[in-house]
């Protein structure tokens, strides 16, 4: 959001609080256009996905900083799935992503993949990387306000918004899974999941793609690999688990076959909404409250276009948008 309102030269400011648990900083930040259960596109694929990838190498060369690593996805597939992977290459919707199917597949340190699709265009996302250049620059363009944002601090008056002593004509809540618990939207449209992840090191683990089933295995270089990750509906916090790890570890041991030592275990809580899809909009009685949120499970392919959309609603309110996304759905 940021980087649209940048690049559009609209005036704004940006309060983050870095001390409050966010779900961008322990999010693997993986790309992957499929969804395997039925094998179909994730939502919106094929208007996402292009959006996705000009925006990040606008921001890359915004930046001086490459964020985005493009690598192909090895699904291992079991002789029940082959039927349907054969009928989408057939039906040719999905060649876009669906790069081949094959058999026999030995990658140092994986069990040997008896069948696998390989698909293209997916890769990842250093989230970490992205978020500290960005606000190293967000600071020296002074858009940047570390402070802590309390919904009692706000206030509307005159087709204006006041915090402190900053006044303004919009105010949009990015707050994560914390705008669940926004007063000022409607309650229960959030239905929050829990994520754990963690971090191995393996010297013997191949490292040239992106291995997916039951659980991710993304490498990040140095022999360092990405492993996630759960999803948990109930007992939410921000708080890692020895039941969250132990879940990676046992389907991360299903499907390698090498030494590893766990470097780090992270925990956070995605923005999902009941729906699953992104919420977005202005408030339909304040003109001057906005909310851009729900990026749920998808935030990095998510993000780029649906900014872009809540550009264009800051600009005008009647603008169109995806009606699956709006705001006023709530109400
Ligand atoms: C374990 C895990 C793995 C994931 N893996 C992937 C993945 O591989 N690919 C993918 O696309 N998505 C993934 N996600 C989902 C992704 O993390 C989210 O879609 C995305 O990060 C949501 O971004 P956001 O900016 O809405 O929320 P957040 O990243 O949570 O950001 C909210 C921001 O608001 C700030 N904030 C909150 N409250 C206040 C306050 N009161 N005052 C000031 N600032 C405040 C926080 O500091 C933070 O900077 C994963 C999530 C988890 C938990």
């Amino acid at each position: 959001m940021a980087f649209q309102m940048h690049k559009h030269k609209i005036p704004f400011k940006i309060i983050v609080d870095p001390s409050q648990k966010s779900a961008s900083e322990v999010a693997a930040g993986l790309i992957n256009p499929l969804v395997f259960k039925r094998l179909t596109k994730t939502w919106m694929a094929d208007a996402l996905f292009p959006k996705m990838y000009e925006t990040y190498a606008e921001i890359e060369n915004l930046l001086s900083t490459k964020f985005i690593e493009q690598k192909e996805m090895i699904k291992p597939l079991t002789e029940q799935d082959l039927p349907m992977w054969q009928k989408r290459i057939e039906q040719g919707k999905m060649n876009h992503y669906i790069k081949r199917i094959d058999k026999n597949l030995k990658l140092e340190g994986f069990k040997p993949i008896e069948h696998y699709g390989a698909l293209t265009q997916t890769g990842s996302c250093n989230l970490n990387l992205m978020i500290q250049g960005m606000r190293n620059f967000l600071r020296q363009q002074n858009y940047l306000i570390k402070d802590h944002l309390k919904i009692e601090d706000v206030t509307f008056e005159n087709n204006h918004v006041y915090w402190k002593n900053h006044a303004a004509e919009k105010i949009i809540f990015c707050r994560g899974y914390q705008d669940a618990k926004n007063a000022l939207f409607p309650e229960g449209s959030f239905y929050l999941t829990k994520g754990e992840l963690i971090e191995i090191e393996a010297k013997a683990l191949c490292e040239d793609y992106i291995l997916n089933k039951n659980l991710f295995v993304l490498p990040t270089g140095n022999h360092r690999f990405k492993v996630g990750a759960t999803y948990q509906w109930d007992n939410i916090n921000a708080e890692t688990s020895k039941e969250g790890k132990s879940e990676l570890l046992t389907k991360l041991d299903k499907l390698i076959d090498t030494d590893y030592t766990v470097l780090n275990h992270w925990a956070g809580v995605r923005p999902t909404v009941k729906d699953r899809r992104p919420i977005l909009g202005i408030h339909p009685q304040n003109s001057s409250l906005a909310i851009f949120n729900g990026l749920g499970t998808k935030g990095v392919m998510l993000a780029p276009y649906f900014s872009e959309q809540m550009l264009k609603v800051l600009e005008d309110p009647h603008a169109e948008t995806d009606n699956e996304v709006k705001l006023d759905r709530f109400f």
